[in-house]
């Protein structure tokens, strides 16, 4: 398609997403291309996104940072996963935490025996069998393992930070690692007058820059992929309907959780983030059923500590670009599309659009066999978590006001339907090709919001129900002797990774 090899990658943006891939292709490529990045600090970066999923750490380590100075440097604090809050109906709460509930008997999973024994009400609570969800509500945190059965345990954690904080730390370790960066203002993108390929981009004080290949970071704007190559978008407001969001930091009113919060209002949800030096708040909402005040209004109503800036409003469509590498584009970040906040998989989807780019990297010249391939598993990650945050709205409920009634009786993707269906059966479910969430998220998900299984698969009827008693008892008492051994969140912090106070 284009033979020409690729030796110069020019990144446009330098916001999460730019910065990520500036850091990865340094690292992974040093030697092979040479890294520009471009960003404008009159425009500035979104600044929101400061909650993440564990993956993270796959990609930290594959670039080999240091897990507690990054904490240090982005006044981080541990997520051992999110709390729905008002989710399935007013006053009711569950957890969606990393990691497993229970363990696995033989080849049946944990759940069956789990959903056999529940009707007992000392065996009715799944979340008592998850590490990580007690370690939340005792608001504990290590990274030391533990026995579990004849298995060693860990909590699965992510983290949570300050955005601006780790662009800057990004940045840092990008420039260190050869990548050059450029300050301006783009105005003006030249294509190849046959192919339509980019050529350059010339900045408002006339210099232009070129490049092989280009990154679009440039955030919600989609400079290279919309605005120059027209590729379209794919709107999926019809089943994500929420479209702003209201974003204000607050002073931290206690120790910080180990946890993100997610609480359901009337038009949509407000997020919790604490950090080391402050709480980030944001209430996400459909502008067809609240007004932007009355949004703010919610918000500002439901904080927990001292507001320390105006709040911000932020505007978005859900959905994705028709394609995500388009001739020599490939767009990542909010350039490529955006899911809404729900689920904290922004930024892992940087990532893994990263770790595909990487893996089909075009250095002999742009095949459109590798493109293809790039578009159809970015394609099929995203549609699996659009799937997965349609689930909250619609398995719900709340019938209080016309936006929740609107989600409960929406139509949903097909596949989202079939598995709900599958799940309300028996309890079983598949986890999907390029599926993010792993079964245990969907367990607790879909329990949290009420599909509630009829049966369990018979293999759970293996065991004698003394000995089902027994196993589920001793997990128990393992979790909660392996929970109360911890450290606070706050003292852990503290001892490794506290930031510095300047
Ligand atoms: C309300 C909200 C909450 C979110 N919460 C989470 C979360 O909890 N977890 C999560 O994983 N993700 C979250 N996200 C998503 C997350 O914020 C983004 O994925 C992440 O910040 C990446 O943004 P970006 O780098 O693509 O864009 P931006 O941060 O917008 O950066 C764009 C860059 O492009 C540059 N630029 C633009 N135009 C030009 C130009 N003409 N010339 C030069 N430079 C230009 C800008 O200067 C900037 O550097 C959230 C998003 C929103 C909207």
């Amino acid at each position: 398609m284009n033979d020409r090899r690729i030796a110069r990658v020019v990144i446009v943006g330098g916001g999460t997403a730019g910065w990520l891939a500036g850091a990865a292709l340094a690292k992974l490529l040093a030697g092979v291309v040479e890294v520009h990045l471009i960003e404008s600090d009159e425009i500035g970066i979104v600044g929101v996104g400061e909650a993440t999923i564990p993956q993270i750490r796959t990609y930290n380590g594959a670039l080999g940072i240091d897990e507690d100075e990054f904490i240090r440097a982005t006044q981080g604090t541990f997520k051992l996963g999110i709390e729905f809050i008002n989710w399935r109906k007013p006053g009711h709460n569950y957890f969606h935490t990393f990691g497993d509930n229970g363990v696995p008997l033989g080849r049946t999973p944990f759940h069956h025996y789990w959903l056999r024994a529940r009707r007992d009400p000392g065996f009715a609570d799944l979340w008592a069998y998850s590490a990580n969800a007690q370690a939340a509500l005792k608001r504990k945190f290590t990274r030391a393992a533990f026995e579990i059965g004849s298995r060693t345990g860990v909590v699965a954690h992510a983290f949570h930070f300050d955005a601006a904080l780790y662009a800057k730390y990004l940045r840092g370790w990008s420039e260190a690692r050869g990548v050059k960066r450029t300050e301006g203002k783009i105005v003006g993108v030249e294509q190849n007058a046959e192919t339509g390929f980019v050529e350059s981009v010339r900045l408002e004080r006339g210099e232009v820059i070129g490049g092989d290949l280009f990154i679009d970071c440039s955030g919600f704007r989609g400079l290279l992929i919309e605005g120059a190559l027209k590729t379209g978008y794919q709107d999926w407001s019809h089943w994500l309907p929420v479209n702003r969001a209201w974003a204000v930091p607050t002073a931290n009113a206690g120790p910080a959780r180990p946890y993100t919060q997610s609480i359901a209002h009337q038009a949509g949800w407000q997020w919790r983030i604490p950090l080391q030096h402050r709480t980030g708040n944001g209430h996400v909402f459909c502008s067809d059923h609240i007004s932007e005040d009355e949004a703010r209004a919610v918000l500002l109503a439901n904080l927990e500590g001292e507001v320390l800036a105006e709040p911000r409003l932020i505007k978005f469509v859900t959905g994705r670009r028709k394609k995500f590498w388009n001739k020599n584009v490939v767009a990542l970040g909010l350039a490529s599309g955006f899911l809404e906040p729900l689920e904290s998989t922004s930024i892992h989807l940087i990532q893994s659009g990263v770790s595909r780019l990487l893996a089909l990297f075009p250095h002999t010249g742009i095949h459109q066999a590798e493109v293809d391939e790039y578009n159809r598993q970015c394609g099929l990650e995203f549609e699996r978590i659009r799937d997965f945050i349609i689930l909250h709205y619609h398995a719900t409920e709340r019938a209080d006001s016309p936006f929740w009634t609107h989600c409960r009786t929406m139509s949903i993707p097909e596949e989202l339907t079939r598995k709900m269906a599958l799940f309300a059966v028996n309890g079983v479910i598949y986890r999907e090709q390029e599926d993010l969430f792993t079964e245990a998220s969907w367990l607790q998900v879909m329990l949290g919001q009420g599909v509630d299984p009829v049966g369990y698969h018979p293999m759970a009827d293996q065991l004698s129900e003394a000995d089902l008693h027994r196993f589920l008892s001793d997990l128990r008492t393992v979790i909660d002797r392996a929970v109360d051994a911890m450290p606070t969140h706050e003292a852990y912090i503290a001892a490794n990774c506290a930031a510095r106070q300047d």
